[in-house]
Protein backbone atom coordinates (compact mmCIF):
# COMPACT_ATOMS: atom_id res chain seq x y z
CA UNK A 1 0.00 0.00 0.00
CA UNK A 2 1.39 3.60 -0.45
CA UNK A 3 1.48 6.22 2.30
CA UNK A 4 -0.97 8.14 -0.31
CA UNK A 5 -3.91 5.37 -0.61
CA UNK A 6 -7.29 5.87 0.64
CA UNK A 7 -8.43 3.15 3.57
CA UNK A 8 -11.08 1.32 1.58
CA UNK A 9 -14.23 -0.18 3.52
CA UNK A 10 -14.50 -2.68 0.41
CA UNK A 11 -17.89 -4.45 0.23
CA UNK A 12 -18.22 -7.39 -1.98
CA UNK A 13 -21.31 -9.45 -2.39
CA UNK A 14 -21.93 -12.43 -5.27
CA UNK A 15 -24.08 -15.54 -4.99
CA UNK A 16 -22.24 -18.27 -3.29
CA UNK A 17 -20.08 -20.16 -6.28
CA UNK A 18 -19.73 -17.04 -8.22
CA UNK A 19 -15.91 -17.26 -6.97
CA UNK A 20 -15.69 -14.46 -4.87
CA UNK A 21 -13.54 -16.22 -2.51
CA UNK A 22 -10.92 -17.02 -4.87
CA UNK A 23 -10.97 -13.63 -5.92
CA UNK A 24 -10.75 -11.93 -2.57
CA UNK A 25 -8.20 -14.52 -1.52
CA UNK A 26 -5.82 -13.13 -4.80
CA UNK A 27 -6.75 -9.23 -3.95
CA UNK A 28 -5.63 -9.84 -0.75
CA UNK A 29 -2.47 -11.37 -1.58
CA UNK A 30 -1.65 -9.01 -3.78
CA UNK A 31 -2.62 -6.01 -1.35
CA UNK A 32 -1.04 -6.34 1.78
CA UNK A 33 -2.37 -3.04 3.20
CA UNK A 34 -5.60 -4.70 2.64
CA UNK A 35 -7.30 -6.55 6.05
CA UNK A 36 -10.28 -9.64 5.76
CA UNK A 37 -12.63 -8.28 7.38
CA UNK A 38 -13.76 -11.66 9.41
CA UNK A 39 -17.07 -12.34 10.24
CA UNK A 40 -19.14 -13.45 13.22
CA UNK A 41 -21.57 -17.15 11.61
CA UNK A 42 -23.24 -19.04 13.37
CA UNK A 43 -22.51 -21.81 10.81
CA UNK A 44 -20.87 -24.91 11.41
CA UNK A 45 -17.03 -24.69 9.89
CA UNK A 46 -15.90 -26.51 6.41
CA UNK A 47 -13.02 -28.70 6.33
CA UNK A 48 -10.36 -26.36 6.39
CA UNK A 49 -11.49 -22.98 7.95
CA UNK A 50 -9.83 -21.89 10.99
CA UNK A 51 -11.87 -20.07 13.87
CA UNK A 52 -10.76 -16.58 14.21
CA UNK A 53 -9.38 -16.79 10.33
CA UNK A 54 -11.97 -17.86 8.30
CA UNK A 55 -14.81 -16.50 10.55
CA UNK A 56 -15.58 -16.22 14.32
CA UNK A 57 -17.95 -19.40 14.75
CA UNK A 58 -20.50 -18.89 17.27
CA UNK A 59 -23.10 -20.32 19.10
CA UNK A 60 -26.88 -18.86 18.26
CA UNK A 61 -26.76 -17.82 22.10
CA UNK A 62 -23.10 -15.63 21.81
CA UNK A 63 -24.34 -14.76 18.14
CA UNK A 64 -27.82 -13.59 19.50
CA UNK A 65 -25.72 -11.42 22.74
CA UNK A 66 -23.78 -9.57 20.25
CA UNK A 67 -27.03 -8.57 17.98
CA UNK A 68 -28.25 -7.38 21.32
CA UNK A 69 -25.14 -5.29 22.75
CA UNK A 70 -25.31 -3.84 19.13
CA UNK A 71 -21.66 -4.96 18.04
CA UNK A 72 -22.59 -5.64 14.53
CA UNK A 73 -22.55 -2.82 11.56
CA UNK A 74 -24.83 -5.49 10.00
CA UNK A 75 -26.23 -8.82 10.71
CA UNK A 76 -28.14 -11.34 8.29
CA UNK A 77 -29.81 -15.02 7.91
CA UNK A 78 -27.88 -16.20 4.82
CA UNK A 79 -28.80 -19.94 3.68
CA UNK A 80 -30.72 -20.57 7.37
CA UNK A 81 -27.20 -19.84 9.55
CA UNK A 82 -26.69 -16.21 11.17
CA UNK A 83 -23.55 -14.24 10.25
CA UNK A 84 -22.45 -10.67 10.86
CA UNK A 85 -19.78 -7.77 10.83
CA UNK A 86 -18.63 -6.83 14.35
CA UNK A 87 -18.21 -2.69 13.99
CA UNK A 88 -15.09 -2.14 15.88
CA UNK A 89 -11.96 -4.33 14.23
CA UNK A 90 -13.14 -2.05 11.04
CA UNK A 91 -13.27 1.05 12.51
CA UNK A 92 -9.94 0.38 14.35
CA UNK A 93 -8.32 -1.16 11.01
CA UNK A 94 -9.34 2.16 9.25
CA UNK A 95 -8.34 4.57 11.79
CA UNK A 96 -5.15 2.72 11.13
CA UNK A 97 -4.85 3.96 7.69
CA UNK A 98 -6.09 0.18 6.14
CA UNK A 99 -8.23 -1.19 3.76
CA UNK A 100 -10.80 -3.67 5.10
CA UNK A 101 -12.52 -6.14 2.44
CA UNK A 102 -16.02 -7.24 3.53
CA UNK A 103 -17.40 -10.63 1.87
CA UNK A 104 -21.04 -10.26 3.06
CA UNK A 105 -24.67 -10.79 1.35
CA UNK A 106 -26.70 -8.60 -0.41
CA UNK A 107 -28.85 -8.01 3.13
CA UNK A 108 -25.56 -6.57 5.06
CA UNK A 109 -24.39 -4.61 2.41
CA UNK A 110 -28.42 -2.57 2.25
CA UNK A 111 -27.29 -2.28 5.96
CA UNK A 112 -24.03 -1.52 5.68
CA UNK A 113 -25.10 1.19 3.00
CA UNK A 114 -28.09 2.49 5.43
CA UNK A 115 -25.70 2.52 8.82
CA UNK A 116 -23.22 4.75 6.58
CA UNK A 117 -25.81 6.93 5.37
CA UNK A 118 -26.43 8.18 8.92
CA UNK A 119 -22.95 8.85 9.74
CA UNK A 120 -21.14 12.27 7.66
CA UNK A 121 -19.79 12.33 4.98
CA UNK A 122 -16.08 13.11 6.24
CA UNK A 123 -16.21 9.85 8.37
CA UNK A 124 -13.46 7.46 7.09
CA UNK A 125 -15.66 4.73 6.63
CA UNK A 126 -18.29 6.89 4.28
CA UNK A 127 -15.30 8.55 2.51
CA UNK A 128 -14.10 5.06 2.28
CA UNK A 129 -16.90 2.86 0.89
CA UNK A 130 -16.84 0.76 -2.00
CA UNK A 131 -19.36 -2.01 -3.21
CA UNK A 132 -18.57 -4.26 -5.79
CA UNK A 133 -21.34 -7.17 -6.79
CA UNK A 134 -19.32 -10.63 -8.71
CA UNK A 135 -21.68 -12.45 -11.28
CA UNK A 136 -21.14 -15.79 -12.12
CA UNK A 137 -21.05 -16.28 -15.66
CA UNK A 138 -24.50 -18.59 -16.02
CA UNK A 139 -27.00 -19.74 -13.48
CA UNK A 140 -25.77 -23.20 -15.00
CA UNK A 141 -22.84 -22.57 -14.24
CA UNK A 142 -22.95 -21.44 -11.26
CA UNK A 143 -25.00 -25.02 -10.32
CA UNK A 144 -22.10 -26.39 -12.04
CA UNK A 145 -19.69 -24.84 -9.40
CA UNK A 146 -21.72 -25.74 -6.72
CA UNK A 147 -22.17 -29.49 -7.38
CA UNK A 148 -18.36 -29.69 -8.37
CA UNK A 149 -16.95 -27.95 -5.34
CA UNK A 150 -18.49 -31.17 -3.48
CA UNK A 151 -18.93 -29.04 0.22
CA UNK A 152 -22.53 -29.17 0.08
CA UNK A 153 -25.48 -31.41 0.19
CA UNK A 154 -28.58 -31.50 -2.83
CA UNK A 155 -30.86 -29.62 -0.91
CA UNK A 156 -28.34 -26.50 0.01
CA UNK A 157 -27.36 -26.55 -3.77
CA UNK A 158 -31.12 -25.99 -3.93
CA UNK A 159 -31.08 -23.17 -1.44
CA UNK A 160 -28.33 -21.58 -2.71
CA UNK A 161 -29.75 -21.59 -6.05
CA UNK A 162 -32.65 -19.90 -5.12
CA UNK A 163 -31.26 -17.42 -2.97
CA UNK A 164 -28.89 -16.44 -6.33
CA UNK A 165 -31.57 -15.35 -7.98
CA UNK A 166 -32.45 -12.48 -5.35
CA UNK A 167 -29.41 -11.73 -4.73
CA UNK A 168 -28.96 -10.59 -8.45
CA UNK A 169 -31.91 -7.98 -8.11
CA UNK A 170 -29.50 -6.39 -5.89
CA UNK A 171 -26.40 -5.89 -8.43
CA UNK A 172 -27.63 -2.78 -9.60
CA UNK A 173 -27.22 -1.11 -6.21
CA UNK A 174 -23.46 -1.61 -6.11
CA UNK A 175 -20.97 0.70 -7.31
CA UNK A 176 -19.23 -1.73 -9.52
CA UNK A 177 -20.00 -5.21 -11.27
CA UNK A 178 -18.05 -7.79 -12.75
CA UNK A 179 -18.53 -10.97 -14.47
CA UNK A 180 -16.55 -13.83 -13.21
CA UNK A 181 -16.19 -15.46 -16.52
CA UNK A 182 -12.41 -15.85 -16.87
CA UNK A 183 -10.88 -15.46 -13.27
CA UNK A 184 -7.84 -13.54 -14.25
CA UNK A 185 -9.44 -10.96 -16.24
CA UNK A 186 -11.82 -10.43 -13.70
CA UNK A 187 -8.87 -10.44 -10.60
CA UNK A 188 -7.53 -7.76 -13.03
CA UNK A 189 -10.77 -5.92 -13.03
CA UNK A 190 -10.35 -6.09 -9.45
CA UNK A 191 -7.48 -4.53 -8.65
CA UNK A 192 -8.23 -1.72 -11.07
CA UNK A 193 -10.86 -0.58 -9.05
CA UNK A 194 -9.22 -0.78 -5.71
CA UNK A 195 -6.04 0.91 -7.58
CA UNK A 196 -8.45 3.79 -9.04
CA UNK A 197 -10.67 4.14 -5.33
CA UNK A 198 -7.46 3.99 -3.18
CA UNK A 199 -6.28 7.35 -5.77
CA UNK A 200 -9.51 8.94 -5.60
P1 LIG B 1 -20.43 -19.13 3.35
O1 LIG B 1 -21.26 -19.83 4.39
O2 LIG B 1 -20.45 -19.83 2.04
O3 LIG B 1 -19.05 -18.83 3.85
O4 LIG B 1 -21.10 -17.70 3.11
C1 LIG B 1 -22.43 -17.65 2.71
C2 LIG B 1 -22.81 -16.23 2.42
O5 LIG B 1 -22.76 -15.45 3.62
C3 LIG B 1 -21.89 -15.52 1.42
O6 LIG B 1 -22.71 -14.86 0.46
C4 LIG B 1 -21.16 -14.52 2.25
O7 LIG B 1 -20.85 -13.36 1.51
C5 LIG B 1 -22.17 -14.21 3.32
N1 LIG B 1 -21.55 -13.65 4.52
C6 LIG B 1 -20.39 -13.99 5.10
N2 LIG B 1 -20.13 -13.22 6.15
C7 LIG B 1 -21.16 -12.35 6.25
C8 LIG B 1 -21.47 -11.27 7.14
O8 LIG B 1 -20.74 -10.94 8.07
N3 LIG B 1 -22.62 -10.61 6.91
C9 LIG B 1 -23.47 -10.92 5.89
N4 LIG B 1 -24.57 -10.19 5.76
N5 LIG B 1 -23.21 -11.92 5.05
C10 LIG B 1 -22.07 -12.62 5.21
Amino acid sequence: MDEKDKPLLIVISAPSGAGKSTLCDRLLAAHPGIAYSVSCTTRAPRGGEVDGVHYHFLTPEAFEQKVQSGAFLEHAQVHGNRYGTLMQPLRQAMQQGKSNLMDIDVQGARQVRAALASLPPTDLMVNGFVDIFIHPPSLEELRRRLEGRGEDAAEVIERRMANAATELADAGLYRYQLVNDELGRAQRELADIIRKEQRA
